[in-house]
């Protein structure tokens, strides 16, 4: 039997945390991907009252508050708490970190690093398929059909996430550089990070030596 694996991604906004998490599950296919940005976004879809409470900061591309967040995490890893999982996009900050030590052990920190510039195409770039999910880039990877997924075929008028606006991302990476940033070091002191350059995709065999 495969050992249990709790993995943390840590990078900017761009940095590819989703991208590398389907890679991740590529190798490990029982792993659990957890991103609280599409746990945001769902109940946002929905209308439901965590949706309609995080709207405004997901809007602002700011933090949601901490009570309502370590909740919603701990809600979802206290069903899987024996089961492998992946935290895309949390913690932000460091009481997020501190609240989720209390509730869960961690294996590995994955740092991943991306020059700034492509960050910031990745961002502004950014489009996806309403249908089923699939993600393209205007500067990176176009569907090969104008307005036709690749992935589920659908001809369709494409989206862009209402936060991927210059506007939204300066605050998304002001939050990082003074939120999540410090996290850095928070689990380097654990022993925890593993740095890697998330430039381009990594192949399989990269992929299994980051996270075992
Ligand atoms: P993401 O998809 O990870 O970029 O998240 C989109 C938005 O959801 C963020 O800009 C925040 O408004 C909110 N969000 C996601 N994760 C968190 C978190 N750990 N703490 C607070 N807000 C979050």
């Amino acid at each position: 039997m495969q050992e249990t694996k709790h993995i943390i991604l840590l990078g900017p906004p761009g940095a590819g945390k989703g991208t590398f998490s389907s890679q991740v599950k590529e190798v490990l296919p029982d792993i659990i991907h957890i991103s609280t940005g599409d746990i945001f976004r769902e109940n946002l879809k929905n209308e439901t009252p965590l949706g309609l409470k995080a709207k405004s900061y997901m809007d602002e591309g700011k933090l949601v508050p901490d009570e309502i967040t370590n909740d919603m995490v701990k809600k979802s890893l206290d069903d899987i708490s024996d089961k492998s999982w992946v935290l895309d996009g949390y913690p932000r900050n460091l009481n997020q970190a501190e609240f989720l030590s209390t509730i869960t052990s961690i294996d590995s920190v994955i740092l991943l690093s991306v020059d700034h510039k492509i960050l910031i195409k990745r961002i502004l770039g950014r489009f996806s398929c309403p249908n089923c999910g699939e993600i393209y880039n205007k500067y990176f990877i176009k569907p090969k059909k104008k307005g036709i997924c690749d992935k589920c075929n659908s001809k369709i008028e494409f989206k862009q996430r209402p936060d991927d606006t210059k506007e939204t991302l300066n605050n998304r990476l002001d939050v990082y550089e003074k939120n999540t940033k410090p996290l850095i070091d928070f689990y380097k002191d654990q022993g925890l990070v593993k740095e890697i350059d998330y430039t381009n995709k990594l192949s399989e065999d990269k992929i299994k030596e980051v996270i075992f």
